[in-house]
């Protein structure tokens, strides 16, 4: 947070003209600076910390916004400039959540504005109010001789029968597509195969919504708890009694009960007249821990990137108001305006996704710490397989307070996991299959008893590796550099990585060659493939983000898959996170190395923690349930571990690797990557910024290394060429001591396109 700003104001009229407030504002933009303006009498009220104000910025005085972060007395001079207009009624945010933005800020070395734009609610009150709605509506619907399924023909039936839309009866009727799916009872998938073939056509409309009307859930009582859950509980609500701040870890197996413990926790909570906030990783999951938890608790706020912006609006003025007991939701749910919070849970915290992938590139679970470090109160985190980062944090003697739910709650039994050796299951046997005897033995069992099966591959599409027959050139995306994937639903080579789609040749793109193309690999299109070709009798469906575009398509089929409506469910890595469904006896890993192939020191880590939570989800009932992993490394020991189910022994032998390497968590890493379209800029200017970031640590004394730039995993993006380099730092006061004086020194920009600043970065692409 550079407070520099406040000396800079050019000195010519240095001469105080009065004494008065002065208000240090942040812009609300890329801008690494505060600046200082005048509170003229008028405003002197609304101009608080916290609210958001209109100033003039720049040399032509401009008008832009931003948020008073401090407010203090000081000498007038001709320089400062007053506030031109004061934009809220009251703070948007609360003195803690400024502190709050401060430290994100601070720790990830972003400018305050971005900060505070993160942490500050998304809607404006000129968005307010209204929402985009769906509708679906006839367009060139078949003639009567073409065929169509009964499903198809109840659409055109709704449609038909439709009333005229009352602000245009000449217009084609129209139904909005939520309800269109409830009335005749289709997927969205339905809908827009219809629209593919030209029948109907989708068209979007603000319109001014309406405060929801959604019929109050049944409500559910609490389920008893039994020994571990208790003695776990009991220590949440001590720590919540001592009324100050500390973290808790609860490590319980799948399936031993989470999830009541967090209930009773909350319950606790909120009979102390306080507030909780209730984070979960994947928007995914929210649908169906927002439906368990509304069962149980009466003033429930979701918040989640898939909520409208009046909804949200008026959530957060709800929360605000102290009129919501729990706040569920995903990354920026963490920014809730509580005022009266009393508990964080974070569901799943070893989860990638709570890292924000865009500045300021915070870590949900971290900042989630911080947030009840400022305010006093407890956080919980939950997992059946931590991050490394947090077991070490929970050892004895550390900062965290262990938790163990050692055992499944009565009536659940582990499930039976085993792993199927890919190298032999291609020796024994001819063609390409890539389903083996154990995945196929445990589909068609599950299937012939009734019982529901997850598949799950962690990648799209339906080949990915496109290559020459001849002279082996593989097919690259023209932009990145990378291979291309092809997928059956478009026809078309994606590129995964700038979303750029190409026809694809048919011939080898090399001159003189001419080789014919061989798709090669899979993805979750092509194992639908072969799984329909194998139970052609079963109800299979896909889960990935190539057919979920929005919430409510994840709800959909998830409500289908609830019901019995699918056998098979085949899917990316979405479907292995928490989902829990009784039915469900078989869990299939088409591939556990897809994480493996990533150079990344945390790809052990990924791998264990994918073959362990996919084995959890089978055998959520008493039926008991199976799970077959596929692998080619069935030797390592992330497999191996996972195999016994044993996750200390992973950790214990994990750490001991990290150790020796010097990596997280006996290091913390700030990973900075610059792009730029020329070869050139990029290269040198990390070379630049690497020796000029050396040179100023080692003159002021401070420690931390800067490691030689390299081209990054992912050398070309995007039409720009990437270089990173990488910073050491054997504690967090080092890294802050550090990156606090490169960022005074200006240190962390170069003359490129781009340059990004990860501090404690997942993932190293
Ligand atoms: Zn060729
Ligand atoms: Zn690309």
């Amino acid at each position: 947070m550079s407070r520099r700003s406040l000396q800079d104001a050019p000195l010519l009229d240095s001469a105080p003209l009065a004494h008065g407030p002065i208000a240090d504002v942040a812009p609300l933009a890329p801008i690494d600076r505060r600046y200082a303006y005048l509170i003229p009498a008028a405003l002197s009220d609304a101009a608080q910390p916290g609210v958001r104000v209109r100033v003039p910025f720049g040399r032509g005085g401009r008008p832009a916004e931003g948020i008073i972060v401090a407010r203090s007395d000081g000498d007038w001079t001709a320089s400062l400039q007053p506030l031109l207009e004061v934009l809220d009624p009251a703070p948007l945010l609360s003195p803690r959540l400024l502190e709050l933005a401060g430290w994100i800020a601070r720790y990830y070395a972003c400018p305050l504005g971005v900060a505070l734009s993160a942490v500050a609610p998304r809607a404006s009150h000129r968005e307010a109010g209204y929402r985009m709605v769906r509708y679906v509506l006839l367009d060139r619907p078949p003639a009567d001789g073409i065929r169509r399924t009964a499903i198809q023909q109840r659409v055109l039936d709704c449609l038909r029968s439709a009333p005229p839309a009352p602000d245009d009866p000449a217009a084609p009727p129209r139904i909005d597509a939520a309800s269109l799916r409830g009335v005749a009872d289709c997927s969205t998938a339905t809908l827009r195969a219809m629209t593919a073939k030209g029948w109907i056509r989708f068209v979007e409309r603000r319109e001014p919504s309406r405060p929801p009307t959604a019929a109050p859930l049944p409500r559910e009582a609490d389920w008893t708890l039994n020994a571990d859950q208790q003695a776990a509980a009991g220590r949440i609500i001590a720590a919540m009694q001592a009324d100050g701040f500390r973290a808790l870890l609860l490590f319980g197996v799948t399936g031993s009960g989470k999830t009541e413990v967090y209930v009773h926790a909350i319950r606790a909570a909120i009979a102390r007249g306080r507030q909780a906030i209730l984070l979960v990783p994947e928007i995914a999951l929210t649908t169906q821990t927002l439906d368990r938890l509304s069962r149980r608790f009466d003033r429930v706020a979701v918040l989640h990137s898939g909520v409208g912006e009046a909804q949200r609006t008026r959530d957060w003025a709800a929360i605000a108001a102290g009129r919501i007991d729990l706040v569920i939701g995903t990354r920026s749910a963490l920014f809730a305006p509580c005022p009266r919070l009393g508990l964080i849970v974070v569901d799943e915290e070893q989860e990638g996704s709570y890292k924000n992938i865009a500045a300021p590139r915070y870590h949900t679970r971290d900042v989630a710490i911080k947030r009840a470090q400022i305010e006093g109160t407890p956080v919980l985190l939950g997992s059946a397989t931590p991050a490394l980062e947090t077991w070490s944090n929970a050892a004895p003697g550390g900062r965290f307070e262990l938790l163990r739910l050692p055992n499944r709650v009565s009536g659940l039994r582990t499930p039976r996991l085993s792993v199927v050796d890919l190298r032999e299951e291609h020796r024994e046997r001819r063609g390409v299959h890539l389903l083996s005897r154990a995945m196929e033995s445990g589909l068609r069992g599950a299937l012939a008893r009734g019982e529901q099966s997850l598949l799950l591959l962690n990648r799209r599409g339906y080949a990915n590796y496109l290559f020459c027959a001849r002279c082996r050139t593989p097919v690259v995306c023209p932009h990145c550099g990378v291979y291309v994937v092809l997928h059956r639903s478009t026809g078309l080579a994606h590129c995964h990585y700038c979303r750029a789609r190409l026809i694809l040749p048919t011939r080898c793109a090399m001159a003189e060659c001419g080789g014919t193309l061989v798709k090669f690999g899979m993805g979750t299109e092509r194992v639908e493939e072969e799984l329909k070709a194998m139970l052609p009798q079963a109800r299979i469906a896909r889960m990935d983000s190539d057919v979920m575009a929005r919430a409510a398509d994840y709800a959909d089929l998830l409500g289908r898959f609830a019901v019995g409506g699918i056998d098979v469910l085949v899917g990316t890595q979405m479907i292995a996170k928490g989902l829990d469904f009784p039915r469900v006896t078989f869990v299939g890993v088409v591939n556990a190395d897809t994480a493996l192939a990533i150079d990344d020191f945390r790809s052990a880590e990924r791998t264990f923690q994918l073959t362990l939570q996919v084995a959890g989800r089978a055998g959520r009932s008493e039926a008991g349930g199976e799970a077959v992993v596929q692998t080619f490394h069935a030797g390592i020991s992330a497999i191996q571990f996972a195999l016994r189910q044993d996750y200390e022994g992973f950790a214990a032998e994990e750490l001991t690797a990290r150790r020796r390497a010097d990596l997280p968590p006996f290091a913390r890493l700030v990973r900075i990557v610059l792009a730029d379209p020329r070869l050139t800029r990029a290269r040198d200017g990390a070379d630049g910024m690497a020796r000029a970031m050396r040179e100023a640590l080692f003159k002021a004394g401070l420690r931390g290394l800067i490691g030689d730039p390299r081209p990054a995993a992912l050398p070309r993006l995007r039409d720009a060429y990437r270089f990173e380099a990488l910073l050491t730092f054997a504690t967090a006061a080092d890294l802050l001591a550090a990156m606090d004086h490169l960022r005074a020194e200006n240190l962390l920009r170069a003359r490129c396109r781009s340059v990004i600043v990860d501090v404690d970065p997942v993932a190293l692409q």
